[in-house]
């Protein structure tokens, strides 16, 4: 059966670009492998889906060419989803720094795909594996376990590596080889980091300790929450910041962002002579948090005691506290995937391969990656968008 096109992956990408194809008229075929489309739409934002983030622009998203994104991100804003979603009348709400979260559940959105899907015709198959795909003279040939299907248009939309159990592969990657295209090494990306040995012990007793740090790796920062675990380090600054980060590179967090530390340890020695620094530092930290890092390096004598120099080099530690991770979570619990296929065989404006007319490479498969905050769903709409506009 002839279909035009068809598209590999039942993520956001592959559902907004059949949406768009559909619209167009055109005959539009969605191959879905899992017994079900936009999983990771699902399990997102803690079940609110973070769809979009307001202050959406091309510095929130890495990629070895970074200007790749910003004709996708251009013709199919932020708020061209919002349109969409007040169009469904699904309530949603600012969470914090302009990320947008359905009040009520991220089935919403699915819904809402589906509902749009259904409207423009796309007819869409789950559980079907994808055996074989040929290009010979009249497009491209498909083996499926759903029988054989014939298309000119072929659009790759199957998502990055991470969470294997919700349906994540790496097809979209050996496709992309398959035709002759470069794909930019793979890691997991938005994951927590992982320590071991002695750096573990450390920390791992203080599991489950919060608090807001600014995170930074090699010219880096992120501010946000940071959470002590049993592995290592997470919440959001992390999350961000391991997208940054290499083995090997040093991390630092500054653990009290919000103060200037320096003025606050001299003003507590006038003030407070006799108190000892782990008391001090118990009312402005997490108290278990002070009292280690009091024991790892900052000692705890009476602030008297104290040199100058020793106040400034107390300070620099609070403020840049070195953290020797081992390693991320990898795949299993990742947002993302960083790298992919690479945008320079691909055109910007309609995601096209520039080697094999008709081939086209949607979503997070590419080598864009978003921050944290629903700028990974904007790309997916964006770029799923772009390629349904011509596909
Ligand atoms: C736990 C979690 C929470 C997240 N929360 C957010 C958030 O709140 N906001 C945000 O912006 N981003 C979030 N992300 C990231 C976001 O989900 C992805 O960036 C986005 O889904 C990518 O869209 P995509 O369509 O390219 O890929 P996906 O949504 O991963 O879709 C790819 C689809 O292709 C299918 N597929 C894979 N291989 C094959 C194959 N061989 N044959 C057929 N089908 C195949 C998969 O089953 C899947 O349905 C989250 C990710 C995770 C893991």
């Amino acid at each position: 059966m002839n279909h035009d096109p068809i598209i590999i992956g039942g993520g956001a990408a592959g559902l907004m670009c059949a949406i768009e194809a559909g619209k167009r008229g055109r005959r539009v075929l969605l191959l879905e492998h899992a017994n079900r489309v936009g999983k990771k739409i699902l399990m997102s934002g803690g079940g609110r889906c973070n769809f979009t983030n307001l202050h959406t622009q091309p510095d929130n998203y890495l990629s070895a060419n970074p200007h790749f994104c910003k004709s996708a991100l251009a013709r199919y804003t932020q708020w061209d989803f919002i349109a969409m979603v007040e169009r469904h009348g699904i309530a949603w709400h600012e969470k914090e720094l302009g990320q947008l979260f359905c009040d009520e559940s991220s089935k919403q959105i699915v819904k809402m795909l589906l509902d749009e899907c259904a409207a423009a015709g796309v007819r869409i198959e789950t559980d079907c594996t994808i055996e074989q795909v040929r290009r010979d003279a009249d497009g491209f040939a498909l083996n499926t376990t759903h029988g054989s299907q014939r298309c000119a248009a072929l659009v790759v939309a199957t998502g990055g590596l991470s969470i294997p159990k919700m349906g994540a592969s790496g097809y979209g990657y050996e496709l992309a080889r398959q035709f002759g295209h470069r794909v930019l090494p793979t890691r997991a990306a938005l994951v927590p980091l992982t320590l071991s040995g002695k750096h573990l012990d450390d920390y791992a007793d203080l599991s489950g300790v919060a608090l807001p740090v600014v995170a930074s790796v090699d010219g880096q920062s992120f501010g946000g929450a940071c959470l002590l675990t049993h592995r290592g380090l997470s919440g959001p600054a992390i999350l961000q910041i391991s997208s940054y980060w290499n083995p090997g590179d040093a991390l630092r967090l500054d653990l009290l962002p919000e103060r200037d530390v320096l003025a606050f340890l001299r003003g507590q020695q006038v003030e407070r002579p006799a108190a000892e620094l782990k008391t001090l530092l118990s009312e402005v930290l997490p108290k278990r948090l002070a009292q280690r890092l009091c024991e790892l390096a900052l000692g705890n004598r009476p602030m008297r005691q104290h040199r100058p120099a020793e106040l400034e080099q107390i300070a620099a530690l609070l403020q840049a506290w070195p953290i020797v991770a081992s390693g991320t979570e990898g795949y299993r619990t990742a947002e993302v995937t960083l790298g992919g296929v690479d945008t320079a065989e691909l055109s910007s404006t309609t995601m096209e391969s520039r080697k094999l007319p008709g081939l086209y490479f949607v979503g997070e498969v590419v080598d864009v990656t978003g921050h944290l905050g629903g700028f990974n769903f904007q790309w997916a709409w964006a770029s799923g968008h772009a390629a349904g506009q011509v596909a």
